[in-house]
């Protein structure tokens, strides 16, 4: 089984950390070091290696200091050209990283921003990794873990907008990050069965229902849910 740490799911920062029992990897970097430090037991730079989805703060605020610390980094190439000290990779070039592989894939946001797909060679587990993405462009098959964005619920941002919040800011959220609507909607045409474990990540402060999203995951997929 895979050991899966959040140490920050949000706007405010993102950050999780993924064991085989072999090797550890980091999943973005969006905390301060010395918090990266706290949830790897003060061993953050024995890690294996650290995917990085895309250049914002709240997901790549530690980069160089890790990779100052000598841990690889890696990620779009849009992060050496925000002059962050990550390795650029393209999409669906595989990766090794101790005992894991890790192929990135595109999301959809308003920077380049890539998706995970990780598989330990110790456990043979499959997890997904996808944050800050309107949509899911691909149909994966046979995944034990998923770390997925459930931002906003566009329920939610409607009434909020009825209420007067700026109608441009709801439908950016919209145009950027992966609503609880269409995340039911891409899994009710999965077959999920062989999930372990589905976490909901980068859940918005203000826009969202931690009980309703858990359990409306949970009817459509079958799997346990727990929110990031
Ligand atoms: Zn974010
Ligand atoms: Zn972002």
């Amino acid at each position: 089984m895979l050991d899966i740490k959040v140490m920050a799911s949000g706007s405010r920062g993102n950050c999780y950390l993924v064991g085989d029992g072999k090797s550890r990897l980091l999943l973005d970097a969006g905390i301060s070091y010395p918090k990266i430090q706290e949830g790897c037991q003060w061993q953050a730079a024995d890690v294996d290696g650290c995917l990085i989805t895309h250049c914002h703060k709240d997901h790549s605020l530690s980069v160089n200091e890790l990779s100052r610390r000598g841990v690889k980094v890696y990620g779009p190439p849009d992060l050496q050209r925000q002059g962050l000290l990550a390795i650029p990779i393209k999409p669906m070039q595989k990766v090794p990283l101790g005992t894991f592989d890790a192929t990135p894939f595109k999301a959809v946001h308003d920077v380049e921003c890539y998706g995970y797909h990780i598989r330990s060679l110790v456990t043979g587990e499959t997890l997904i990794y996808l944050t800050d993405s309107a949509e899911v462009c691909y149909t994966f098959k046979n995944i034990d873990y998923w770390l997925i964005e459930a931002n906003h619920s566009v329920e939610i941002l409607d009434r909020k907008v009825a209420e007067g919040l700026d109608p441009t800011r709801a439908n950016r959220t919209i145009a950027t990050h992966m609503g609880l609507e269409k995340l039911e909607k891409y899994f009710s045409g999965l077959d999920c069965s062989m999930a372990r474990e589905i976490y909901l990540i980068h859940l918005s402060d203000d826009n969202s229902d931690e009980e309703e999203f858990k359990r409306r995951i949970q009817r459509v997929t079958g799997a346990a849910v727990t929110v990031a």
